[in-house]
């Protein structure tokens, strides 16, 4: 899904969509706080490094945590 310091805009929590799991052909605003005064419209499948989790995914990342935390 992506690294710590880049990610793809369908699970960013700046990705202004409506949906709770955006899709990668999906285009919607960009709200991050340093990027939106360019007024940017992405595709889902974009990225950058900017990139924070969308709240929406949170429940469906930590189980990858837990797994990843495992011996
Ligand atoms: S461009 Fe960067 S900050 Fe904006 S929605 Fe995409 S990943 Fe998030």
């Amino acid at each position: 899904m992506a690294d710590r310091d880049w990610g793809h805009c369908m699970h960013c929590r700046y990705f202004a969509s409506p949906a709770r799991v955006p899709m990668a052909a999906e285009e919607a605003r960009c709200e991050q706080p340093e990027l939106s005064r360019y007024q940017l419209k992405v595709f889902g499948a974009s990225g950058c490094n900017g990139w924070e989790l969308r709240p929406s995914l949170r429940a469906a990342a930590q189980p990858e945590a837990s797994e990843a935390a495992a011996p």
